[in-house]
């Protein structure tokens, strides 16, 4: 059996649609949230994954989320994955979706309402018949902007069958080419979303005409699970996250969905248009943008997740690799040997690297970070893969930040007050101060607060070491909160203190970013 889609065609029945929602459900948790730049990257490194859809954003949420999927929409105007864009049932939010994403050669509005008792009555006050009329309503506006419109039931897995079959019933009588029944509170177990999409499949006239999609959330841990046996019972959309970020603990990681569905193939024989080889180079940019690294067992993307520590399983590996792995490190992008480079490396060399790591930059950023690269290989014996990549997100790609550390100087000691002086260039004008603190970083913070003055809390201060070694470089996280608003910054350096500078001054142009969406910019550099 096979049928058309407005947005794909022909599509045969055992082809899984993949739906990323990383820069929706996934930027919209606390901490994560990204600027413009960041969610164009993103979008690009989504691309070259292989999602099929690619849900950019909740126009109506703010001016800040329509620029962003316009400009998405804009990016793949020619080609590339179906652009979504988010909208509730009201005709304001869905017209305001179907204008951003307008530009992209496949578009899609993704429109909602909740169908459960408690939401309706709590959270809608709306009563169920009201709520059949929003459907038809919503998915008949949102069909005049775009054919391919996705329909979800907010809260699905806790609505009352009977209603849900009623409500799936209206949305494919509207047009609804994509019907979502989404586990919204990670509640579900496996048998009951193979139970709902069984149910709706052989309940709902039409259900054979339209794509099923799932859309898990992992507060029992269950996301992934949740989403095969969906598949399993007849849904062939998976909506997942990169590392499985989103509200609360987050969605199903599309990489660990991706990768059950290939390993598992004899158990699960469908398709999909993933680049598996991509996993992990989007999965470490997602990190680095938003500072987030995922846990070291993390499956698929974890350090460890390719790590034998026990003699047995080391010997087992040794002689068969087969004996303890399931799936190579390769196909998802580990590369063995990712010992690179060091001080007698050239430009040339340099460059072709930064290509095979994902990077392409033009002369006056290639100069910047050759230099960069030159200073750290002068401090380090060897220069690893993690370490490029680390200098290329600190430095390079951070052009537009307002404030750039230029110099520091931290003198510290058994029995003296630690005094650091710096020198920061604020909007292009050079900046210094010199504090005391408690310890090394304490008085750079300080010296860093003279020079840009603000009122927001130091509330998580990490090292790690980007690769192993007492040379590595250091890895500072910071996060910073201010009325409310969390910005974490990221730095390294082979030197800490340095590191921890970088992370700070990172924190705090994301910081003024956030300020200026909301008020004029308010930075007055001490003279
Ligand atoms: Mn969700």
């Amino acid at each position: 059996m096979s049928f058309n889609h407005p947005s794909f065609g022909r599509i045969e029945d055992n082809r899984v649609i993949l739906f990323d929602t990383t820069l929706r459900d996934g930027e919209q948790s606390p901490g994560f949230s990204m600027n413009l730049e960041e969610k164009l990257r993103m979008a690009e490194a989504l691309a070259e994954l292989g999602v099929d859809v690619m849900e950019a954003g909740f126009p109506i949420a703010s001016p800040g989320d329509f620029e962003s999927v316009e400009s998405i929409a804009q990016k793949f105007a020619k080609a590339g994955p179906v652009v979504c864009g988010l909208a509730r049932s009201a005709p304001g939010d869905i017209i305001r979706a179907g204008e951003a994403i307008k530009a992209a050669a496949r578009k899609r509005i993704h429109t909602f309402i909740s169908t459960s008792p408690l939401h309706m009555r709590v959270k809608l006050r709306m009563t169920p018949e009201a709520v059949l009329e929003a459907v038809t309503a919503s998915v008949s506006l949102a069909r005049q902007h775009t054919d391919d419109v996705e329909w979800s039931a907010e809260d699905g897995s806790r609505t009352d069958p009977d209603f849900l079959c009623r409500c799936v019933e209206a949305a494919i009588k509207a047009g609804a080419t994509t019907i979502n029944i989404p586990d919204t509170v990670g509640y579900a177990l496996p048998e009951d979303m193979h139970r709902i999409f069984s149910m709706v499949r052989e309940r709902v006239p039409g259900a054979d005409q339209i794509i099923l999609s799932t859309h898990n959330h992992d507060d029992l841990g269950m996301a992934v699970a949740n989403t095969l046996a969906a598949i399993q019972a007849g849904a062939r959309q998976a909506e997942a996250t990169i590392n499985g970020i989103g509200e609360r603990a987050g969605n199903a990681a599309i990489e660990e969905v991706i990768m059950a569905l290939r390993t598992r193939h004899d158990a699960m024989p469908f398709v999909n248009n993933a680049v598996t080889a991509n996993i992990l180079k989007t999965s470490r940019l997602l990190a680095t943008i938003t500072s987030f690294d995922v846990q070291p067992n993390k499956a698929i993307v974890g350090r460890n997740a390719f790590a034998h520590e026990s003699g047995i399983h080391q010997d087992g590996v040794l002689k068969d690799k087969s004996t303890y792995e399931i799936m190579t490190p390769e196909s998802v992008g580990w590369t063995t040997n990712s010992l690179v480079m060091g001080k007698h490396s050239g430009r040339a060399a340099f460059r072709d690297k930064l290509a095979s790591l994902g990077y392409t930059l033009g002369d006056n950023q290639l100069n910047d970070a050759f230099r960069r690269f030159k200073d750290i290989a002068d401090r380090k014996k060897v220069v690893y893969d993690e370490d490029i990549v680390a200098l290329v997100d600190d430095e390079v790609m951070r052009t537009h930040d307002r404030v750039k550390l230029m110099a520091l100087t931290v003198a510290t000691g058994m029995g003296t007050r630690p005094t650091a002086s710096l020198m920061l260039e604020v909007d292009g004008e050079k900046c210094d101060a010199v504090a005391g603190g408690d310890g090394a970083v304490d008085a750079t913070f300080n010296a860093l607060q003279q020079v840009i003055p603000h009122r927001a809390q130091l509330k998580l201060y990490a090292v790690q070491s980007v690769t192993g070694g007492t040379d590595a470089q250091a890895r500072v996280t910071v996060r910073l909160e201010e009325d409310g608003k969390l910005v974490d910054g990221q730095g390294s350096d082979t030197d800490t203190i340095i590191a921890s500078a970088r992370a700070y001054v990172h924190a705090l142009n994301k910081l003024m970013a956030k300020r200026a969406r909301t008020a004029p910019p308010e930075i007055i550099p001490a003279k």
